[in-house]
């Protein structure tokens, strides 16, 4: 698992995907640049989720709100209040950890426990298997189940009731180790606000103190009424907004993973008070499905719903994905009620409500939320499509499968050599195809190494131009996947990609 994160983070680097930022100057922690790829495959995967949220749902608008707002909205959020990390350092080694993500990470220690129980039984049994069955008798996994979720009930209350010290107790109990240094020597357990506060204004005295926006939410809720009002939208409906939030991370580990600056998708979706559980049941539904419809090895996702809810959550499921570095939140759909709304209302002062004629009354909408972070489907799509394939020949070769709806450049056109006017026929083709897809033009090396540049860089098309093509107006044209090679007419090219690499 070590091996294909560093074997994806270098594969980032080389083919233009994802750089540290500042990197001339030794890099910034936690923070990374979008290369020439990355860039593309970002835009790509802003554009599938914004078309399939707004384009095809008519009760579902866009909004660009700012990074900065007013600071009373962190207030009503609660963020400034409680938008912390628990820290603890290690006395030996010094370095500082998340102590909720010590805790985590011990309890899917013994998940992966149970997992490889639960896979070998599979294998003993084959068809007869039950797996239902299995986890609620076999001893073994029915201990490793039960001391995970009483460990995390335990930190979730411990936490809730702000009681640091029985968090610090729980990973003394646990026995856990530093992962740098393996000591057992830990500090107290501190809490640590996570935005990053900047100030307004150019005098000392009248300054205003500002924060970067912790997630975009807000920007949407603080939006409402305008919205309402103006699109005279109707319970339910949805806005949906793409935008960076900032968060000053501690644990700044696991690449684009966590990172302190970074993108969210969102969407809230403002339901009549007592239908928000069937709302959250739909877009639980609709967004396994959009997760579906990339093509993405299904084994890589697990729903995990959540057992301890926020404090202003009725219901609540993360969309958990199998990172180079284990099962982690992918994306998050939560049964907000109206916590937020009720709470720019009353801070406001501006009602925040919705007139609804069939019940003839006004009420404070229910919120489903759905929250993907793009850098981290970025890092699913991305880690996922990496492969490494023996060929037929013995040979070997690295392929980024990417899906072709997502591939940064979707296709690229080679003369087989430098002359004889293959050249300038490729570039005719360019000339007609760029005006639809993302297409580029190679001619260096051997053809088969510019095959294999192309599958690596995740092009899921070569077009080659060779001397039957001055004859006939074919071209091959060779599929990253199978690898295999068709004569195709000119004129017809641009169906083919139509057809296989847009929305
Ligand atoms: P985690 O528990 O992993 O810190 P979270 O529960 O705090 O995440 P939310 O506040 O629910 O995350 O944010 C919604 C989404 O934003 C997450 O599902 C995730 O995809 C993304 N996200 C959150 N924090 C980061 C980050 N530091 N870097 C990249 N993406 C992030």
């Amino acid at each position: 698992q070590e091996d294909k994160f560093k074997q994806v983070i270098a594969h980032a680097k080389e083919y233009g995907y994802i750089f540290s930022s500042s990197e001339i100057y030794d890099g910034l922690s936690a923070v990374y640049d979008y290369g020439q790829n990355g860039a593309e495959l970002k835009k790509n995967i802003k554009e599938y989720w914004w078309r399939s949220m707004v384009q095809l749902h008519e009760e579902i608008v866009g909004l660009d709100a700012a990074i900065l707002m007013h600071p009373k909205t962190w207030t009503a959020s609660g963020h400034t209040e409680a938008f912390n990390d628990p820290l603890i350092d290690n006395k030996d080694s010094k370095k500082r950890y998340r102590a909720d993500v010590l805790i985590e990470d011990y309890c899917e220690k013994l998940e992966q426990k149970a997992q490889k129980e639960i896979k070998k039984a599979k294998k003993r049994f084959g068809d007869d298997f039950d797996e239902a069955q299995f986890v609620s008798t076999h001893p073994r996994v029915v201990k490793y189940k039960q001391q995970q979720k009483e460990i995390l009930q335990r930190m979730a209350k411990s936490l809730d009731n702000g009681n640091l010290y029985d968090v610090k107790a729980l990973i003394e109990e646990l026995e856990i180790a530093c992962p740098a240094s393996g000591s057992k020597n830990w500090t107290d357990v501190k809490q640590f606000n996570l935005m990053f506060a900047t100030k307004l204004g150019a005098s000392a005295e009248t300054a205003t103190d500002l924060y970067l926006r912790p997630e975009t939410a807000q920007g949407i809720f603080v939006n409402f009424a305008n919205v309402q009002k103006t699109g005279r939208m109707k319970i339910p409906f949805g806005i949906a907004q793409i935008g960076k939030a900032f968060r000053n991370e501690i644990v700044a580990r696991q690449f684009i993973f966590r990172q302190r600056e970074f993108e969210q998708m969102e969407m809230q979706y403002f339901v009549r008070p007592g239908d928000e559980l069937k709302w959250f049941e739909y877009w639980k539904d609709l967004r396994a499905k959009w997760h579906q419809s990339l093509g993405i090895n299904q084994e890589l996702y697990r729903f995990h719903d959540h057992e301890k809810l926020a404090h202003y959550a009725n219901a609540a499921t993360d969309i958990e994905f199998d990172f180079p570095f284990g099962f982690k939140e992918l994306e998050g759909i939560h049964s907000r009620t109206d916590f937020d709304l009720s709470a720019h209302e009353k801070l406001s002062g501006k009602k925040l409500q919705f007139f609804d004629p069939e019940l003839n009354k006004s009420y404070v909408p229910y919120v489903i939320e759905t929250s993907i972070g793009l850098d981290r489907m970025f890092l699913a799509v991305f880690s996922s499509a990496l492969k490494d394939e023996t060929l037929e020949d013995g040979s070997r070769r690295t392929v980024l499968q990417i899906p072709p709806v997502l591939a940064p450049v979707k296709a690229a056109v080679f003369p087989l050599l430098k002359k004889d006017g293959l050249p300038e026929i490729a570039h005719e083709i360019i000339d007609e195809l760029k005006w639809d897809f993302n297409v580029i033009y190679d001619e260096k090396d051997a053809v088969g190494k510019r095959y294999r540049r192309q599958d690596a860089a995740g092009t899921p098309f070569c077009i080659t131009v060779d001397h039957d093509t001055i004859e006939d107006r074919t071209v091959t044209i060779r599929h990253r996947d199978t690898m295999e090679q068709k004569r195709v007419k000119i004129e017809d090219l641009q169906g083919i990609l139509d057809q296989e690499v847009n929305m």
